[in-house]
């Protein structure tokens, strides 16, 4: 039965990332997967043994990043003393918007509707009677800004290329510094808190790998 099953990954508050990770990998045998945001400042992390997964979450980042405001206060009061308190369970399911109205439907304690996310998952949570989260989830195709590479909301999908930073009023891409000052100030200095010399050097590599600035010289 085991082998059948597909395992659950679990989303863990931890005051201090990197300690968890040094942890998790020395201590307890985990290897090393992934780390948000890139550079050495890791505030969130994934973590696996044997294809099992703990994802270890700064309780700032998951109080901004997170779908549903409640997750950040969980995040941020993880002495609440109350069951699950800094703790998501994370369950795939093949189609998410079904498994929403299934668990509203029979009265369950849903968080909010289904969302797409950036990080390529449709999800929503519930809470079930004793406390403890849990994230149900499909992975999604996620629109991105040929520009930027940020998210494109649900509703552009349907050809919109750019998203709304990255044009002017008439719908035309903006230049090249007016693009990478946007993005240098909300996704970096302002979400990451991140000097703003660093911030510049890695919002520049990322726009040059985008479908509307790889082929131009700058
Ligand atoms: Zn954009």
């Amino acid at each position: 039965v085991l082998e059948e099953n597909h395992p659950i990954s679990v989303l863990l508050t931890v005051p201090d990332v990197r300690a968890a990770v040094e942890h998790y990998t020395r201590v307890l045998g985990f290897e090393l997967d992934q780390t948000f945001p890139p550079g050495s400042d890791w505030r969130w992390a994934s973590v696996s043994l044997d294809r099992q997964t703990v994802m270890l979450g700064a309780p700032d980042l998951l109080a901004e990043r997170c779908p549903e405001p409640a997750m950040g206060e969980i995040a941020l009061d993880p002495r609440s003393a109350r069951p699950g308190a800094g703790v998501t369970i994370y369950v795939q399911v093949p189609d998410v918007d079904g498994h929403h109205r299934r668990v509203a439907g029979a009265g369950g304690a849903v968080l909010h509707d289904p969302s797409t996310e950036f990080y390529g998952i449709r999800v929503f949570h519930a809470r079930d009677p004793f406390g403890y989260t849990l994230a149900f989830y499909s992975p999604a195709e996620i629109a991105r800004c040929e520009s930027c590479g940020g998210t494109l909301p649900d509703e552009s999908a349907d050809g919109a290329s750019f998203c709304e930073r990255c044009v002017d009023d008439d719908g035309n891409l903006r230049p090249f510094d007016r693009v990478l000052e946007a993005v240098v100030e909300s996704d970096y200095v302002s979400l990451l808190k991140m000097d703003r010399s660093r911030a510049r050097r890695l919002a520049e590599e990322r726009l040059r790998r985008q479908p509307a600035w790889s082929q131009v010289a700058h």
